[in-house]
């Protein structure tokens, strides 16, 4: 089975995808880690995109295609798609690439969630450069301070979770990715993210996808 995560930056996408990963074995294909992971290896990609995502803009579909189609040619199945497909052409892509696989994307979880919530916490996020699991600076605090509760690495922000971006990656979201909600109807699982624990989300999600 292979399921996309769909909502707006700060809606939880990354924590719900890390849940289903290490409690139900799927595997994560976050096309934000892997550009990260890109631009900290210096890559051609890394090179590249790095402009557009410290704009808050989406990288262009040919080069976002291309590093998704290379990972799905050794893994196409039990994938957590986080952050990928953002707009619709990306996401006919997405359709035909895992139907040249025979597989396809079964179900679209959407995080809804209030505007007004996602400015506070994308600020307030620190992130692991290890495990890939954020922190709130106030409401979800590591054990130790600046320090990842799992495998110790300190805890960084990202270069794009600053104010001044925030406010243009939630107009890229808005104006680019949300036509999704429509485009995947048949398969779309929406899940009232408002006023819950991740814990609850995480149950929420498990019984609409009946697993
Ligand atoms: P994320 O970690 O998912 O918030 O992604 C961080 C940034 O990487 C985004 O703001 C975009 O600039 C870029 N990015 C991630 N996924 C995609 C995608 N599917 N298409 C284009 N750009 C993307
Ligand atoms: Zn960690």
């Amino acid at each position: 089975m292979n399921i996309l995560m769909l909502g707006a930056p700060g809606s939880g996408k990354g924590t719900q995808s890390e849940f289903l990963c290490s409690k139900k074995g799927f595997k994560h294909l976050s096309t934000g880690d892997l550009f990260r992971k890109n631009i900290s290896e210096e890559t051609k990609v890394g090179l590249w995109a790095k402009d557009f995502i410290i704009k808050g803009l989406l990288v262009p579909d040919e080069v976002t295609n291309k590093m998704v189609e290379e990972f799905l040619e050794n893994d196409s199945d039990n994938l957590i798609f986080d952050g990928y497909p953002r707009n619709i052409e990306q996401a006919v892509e997405l359709d035909k690439m895992l139907a040249n696989n025979s597989k396809k994307l079964d179900y679209v979880i959407y995080l809804d969630i209030d505007d007004s919530i996602l400015v506070e916490r994308i600020i307030n996020r620190l992130v692991c450069p290890t495990c890939k699991r954020s922190y709130h600076k106030l409401n979800r605090k590591p054990k130790v301070e600046n320090i990842c509760d799992f495998d110790e690495t300190p805890l960084e922000v990202r270069d794009d979770d600053v104010l001044e971006k925030v406010n243009q990656r939630l107009q890229t979201y808005n104006e680019q990715t949300k036509p999704l909600i429509d485009f995947y109807k048949n398969r779309l699982k929406k899940i009232d993210s408002n006023n819950k624990s991740p814990n609850e989300i995480f149950k929420n999600i498990l019984d609409s996808l009946g697993i």
